[in-house]
């Protein structure tokens, strides 16, 4: 079918004109678009998942470094704390937060990892949408339906900012995942279309202008905690998008306001690493000590 949904506007339109929920729509399209069957669109979602749950199990294991020697511990350091102490949130937020972990430090071990919507923000998708499956149980459909969504969300967004650090700032990055998870966290959990969109922009407008200034110009400081604190933040835009608590700017509009913001932004601020974290005392430090060019 020849969908429209080049907005969210458009996307809620055409879910409620057809009575179907958004992974059905986007899979219609893919198929249209790319004249393939629904099973290949379905199928290529679901190798997607699988090198998610192989980074995130590979992850949880590893200790090794990065090159730099900056990062990759992480993981295997919050996963021994959870041993010892259990999360404040429970299991779902242990989860969550190795995950993330798990699946950045794989990214910065040059290991594969599924780029959502980038590189630098690929563990913030996994983590949710695997946890949540491993908690309530979600059958392979059900995680393909719930990364069909998020990955329209990310598509809609993109259409208008450029999913990079070095055009919009962070907010392109881990902003959207954050906002494609939320959605996702509300499929999962049983929301309508206008939840899950509303759950996304939630998550969106809390980000707005966050900057992208990775210390050396890795994608490392601050990229790697980042994908923790927003999965975590999807999750609570999520709870409130399914108490149907709205976002009163509408997520059009904060995706207008987002690509307002990256342009208005410094270029300092914009993956130069001139500025920000980069800039600071310890940021030039860091790389210095590390003999990092
Ligand atoms: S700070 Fe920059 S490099 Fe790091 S994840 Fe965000 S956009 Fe990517």
């Amino acid at each position: 079918m020849e969908y429209s949904i080049s907005t969210f506007e458009k996307l809620i339109l055409t879910c409620q004109n057809e009575n179907k929920e958004i992974y059905e729509i986007m899979q219609e399209k893919e198929v249209y678009d790319f004249e393939i069957s629904i099973n290949e669109v379905r199928s290529k979602v679901l190798r997607n998942i699988q090198v998610m749950k192989e980074a995130i199990s590979k992850g949880l294991k590893s200790s090794e470094k990065s090159l730099s020697g900056l990062c990759g511990d992480d993981c295997i350091k919050l996963t021994e704390k959870y041993k010892k102490q259990s999360a404040l949130f429970g299991n779902l937020y242990e989860k969550i937060t190795t995950y993330a972990l798990a699946t950045m430090e794989e990214n910065l071990r040059m290991n594969r990892i599924v780029a959502c919507p980038t590189a630098g923000s690929c563990g913030i998708v996994p983590a949710v949408i695997i946890a949540l499956s491993e908690k309530f149980g979600l059958t392979e459909e059900q995680e393909i339906n719930a990364l069909i969504t998020a990955g329209t969300i990310g598509l809609i967004i993109s259409n208008k900012v450029p999913m990079a650090g070095a055009v919009a700032g962070c907010q392109a990055e881990c902003g959207t995942a954050s906002a494609m998870s939320a959605g996702a966290c509300v499929q999962i959990m049983g929301g309508n279309v206008k939840q899950i969109i509303n759950a996304s922009a939630l998550a969106l407008k809390n980000l707005l202008g966050l900057t992208c200034d990775p210390v050396g110009g890795l994608v490392e400081i601050p990229c790697v905690k980042r994908n923790v604190f927003l999965a975590v933040h999807a999750i609570t835009a999520a709870e409130l998008a399914l108490a149907d608590i709205e976002s009163k700017i509408p997520p059009d509009q904060i995706v207008d306001a987002m690509l307002q913001t990256g342009q208005l932004m410094s270029p300092l601020l914009k993956e130069t690493s001139l500025g920000g974290l980069a800039a600071t005392k310890n940021g030039i430090n860091i790389i210095d000590k590390n003999c990092i060019k």
